[in-house]
């Protein structure tokens, strides 16, 4: 199992600390639970030093497609490797719909991130207006074919990928498990056609769209749920800890 927090654009140096600080104290080394946290790019470098040992991997929320270059405002994915991280989300419904990124820059991120050694957190999932006309899967499958596209890989653990239905980030409206449990048998068997059974059949599949401690294991407990990409409960260490616990059982 697997549980990443993506605090998003929150949190400033002395609170990105004090949180880290706070998960590396009560989780130290997990057995069976692996968790992530992704803070903003500033923060990076300081929670990495707090993560440093601990067992608690480190992952930024985007990156640029190059190694360097007049791309301003960018970060590129050495200079992720180069403060400490591990993973790296790309195509976060909140950058498909804010800063218009599609399905084929997710695959060139995707990629470059491999390239380096980072590893993809891609997520996918549908709108609602595409869930109620009951095109989520078609909706799905198109977006994962198009983000993994020319995307290699030797062993399962070198990509994520997470269903995050648009609908439900953020909003407090979470899938329901049997929505989730579709939808991640049907990411499954693309992955599989896709990567090969073995590999695909070891890719780890986050859930995510307002995961809490109350509904995190009801939703954990579903076949080809490994795990959550966790966004408003990671921000509260007590939140966020009890949702790896669900992880856990
Ligand atoms: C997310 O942003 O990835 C997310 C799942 O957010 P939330 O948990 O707040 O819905």
């Amino acid at each position: 199992m697997l549980v990443v927090g993506n605090w998003k654009m929150n949190l400033d140096l002395a609170a990105a600390r004090q949180l880290s600080s706070a998960l590396v104290s009560s989780l130290g080394r997990q057995d069976h639970v692996e968790v992530g946290i992704c803070p903003p790019f500033v923060a990076l470098d300081a929670v990495y030093s707090v993560l440093h040992g601990s067992g608690i991997r480190l992952g930024a929320q985007n990156m640029h497609e190059a190694d360097n270059g007049a791309f301003t405002g960018e970060v590129s994915a050495p200079m992720l490797r180069a403060v400490g991280c591990h993973y790296v989300i790309l195509g976060h419904s909140e950058r498909r719909q804010f800063f218009v990124e599609t399905d084929a820059g997710v695959s060139r991120k995707a990629v470059q991130a491999r390239a380096h050694r980072l590893v993809p957190i891609v997520c996918v999932g549908e709108s609602l207006p595409e869930r109620e006309a009951e095109q989520h899967e078609t909706v799905v499958q198109r977006q994962l074919r198009e983000s993994l596209e020319n995307v290699e890989l030797n062993h399962a653990s070198e990509l994520v990928v997470a269903y995050e239905p648009v609908w439900a980030i953020g909003t407090g409206r979470t899938a329901s498990p049997e929505q989730v449990e579709a939808m991640h048998g049907h990411i499954r068997r693309q992955l599989e056609h896709r990567f090969g059974r073995t590999i695909g059949a070891g890719i780890a599949i986050l859930y995510g769209g307002s995961v809490k401690p109350d509904n995190a294991a009801d939703l954990f407990d579903r076949p080809d749920v490994d795990g959550g990409l966790i966004g408003g409960a990671s921000l509260k260490a007590d939140d966020f800890l009890s949702i790896v616990q669900a992880a856990r059982r």
